[in-house]
């Protein structure tokens, strides 16, 4: 009888893991048309400087969502699918020009000195002609590469091939700057400042988090924000939620933040009324959820 119980069991256990790779194969399949379907939206959070009395918005990151089923997929559900098809390359290439375009629109509305940070996935660095793509989107949106920031993070730099130098060389030499991304997460070498062309850090908000009151994440944070200051390198702090915060990176003279407290990432046609208000954006409202919608 326990035998049987037990195969009972197993059958029901199996049918479920059945389903879920049912589910996963589904989602796939879904995912490998979304791009034709016209199915990928990027939203945008504001970046500030902090030296001013009321933080001007400087710069957009561009975030990837996915419209499926009637929601709004983040970017860790799906960009690992993306990854490991290779799909990524085309869909990085869409982010990137999109972005791009929105950014050039934006600018010509008035929005001059607006830059876009872009987030690029290890595979696209890898393309033998990533220069070369970007190089065309710039062309074809009329976007000035200095107006232009890719983020990488440590583990693309820990690979270290000849290609992703080589590409990351190429890009900083047409303007392009690269901003480190995450920093602090990963094996924070910091041979890598010095081997690679970067031009920004950018705080990893688990960091951020803890500001003030924890004693060794204050230390990592003044220890990366003087990092940059000695190395010339822009700095961003990531997750600035609350007032405490900005507080604290404005006393430690840390120049860039983003965060909820600003404001999440939110679609084009919301950031453009952030960028209308302009000057008079809240000094840091009530901290508020990500609006994925
Ligand atoms: P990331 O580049 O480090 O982006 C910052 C993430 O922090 C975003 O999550 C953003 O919504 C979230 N965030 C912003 N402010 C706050 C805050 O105050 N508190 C908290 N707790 N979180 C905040 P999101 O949009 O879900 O993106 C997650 C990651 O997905 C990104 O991390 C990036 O690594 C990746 N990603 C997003 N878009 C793209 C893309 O177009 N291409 C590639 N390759 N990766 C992307
Ligand atoms: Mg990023
Ligand atoms: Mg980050
Ligand atoms: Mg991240």
């Amino acid at each position: 009888q326990a035998k049987q119980a037990g195969k009972a069991q197993f059958a029901h256990y199996s049918a479920g893991l059945q389903a879920s790779a049912q589910r996963q194969l589904e989602l796939e399949s879904a995912l490998g048309q979304a791009l034709a379907r016209g199915e990928f939206v990027l939203h945008y959070q504001p970046i500030h400087r902090l030296d001013a009395h009321d933080p001007p918005m400087v710069g957009v990151e561009a975030l990837l969502r996915w419209r499926h089923d009637g929601r709004l997929v983040p970017p860790l559900e799906f960009i690992p699918s993306l990854e490991e098809s290779g799909e990524i390359v085309q869909v990085g290439d869409w982010v990137l020009r999109e972005a791009c375009r929105q950014t050039r629109a934006w600018q010509l509305a008035g929005h001059r000195h607006l830059y876009c940070s872009v987030n690029l996935s290890r595979r696209q660095l890898q393309q033998d002609d990533f220069v070369a793509r970007v190089v065309a989107i710039l062309d074809d949106t009329g976007l000035a590469a200095a107006s232009l920031v890719l983020e990488i993070t440590e583990t693309h730099l820990m690979q270290d091939s000849n290609a992703t130098l080589g590409a990351l060389r190429g890009l900083a030499a047409l303007g392009v700057r690269l901003a480190l991304d995450d920093f602090g997460t990963g094996y924070s070498s910091l041979g890598y400042l010095k081997r690679f062309p970067l031009h920004m850090l950018k705080i990893d908000k688990s960091f951020i988090a803890g500001l003030p009151g924890d004693a060794e994440l204050e230390v990592i944070s003044r220890a990366i924000i003087g990092l940059g200051h000695s190395l010339g390198l822009e700095v961003v702090a990531e997750g600035v939620e609350h007032p405490r915060h900005l507080e604290f990176l404005r006393a430690e003279g840390c120049p860039l933040a983003q965060g909820y407290g600003f404001s999440p990432p939110c679609p084009a046609a919301m950031l453009e009324r952030l960028l209308q208000d302009g000057a008079a954006s809240p000094p840091l409202p009530a901290p508020h959820p990500a609006a994925l919608g």
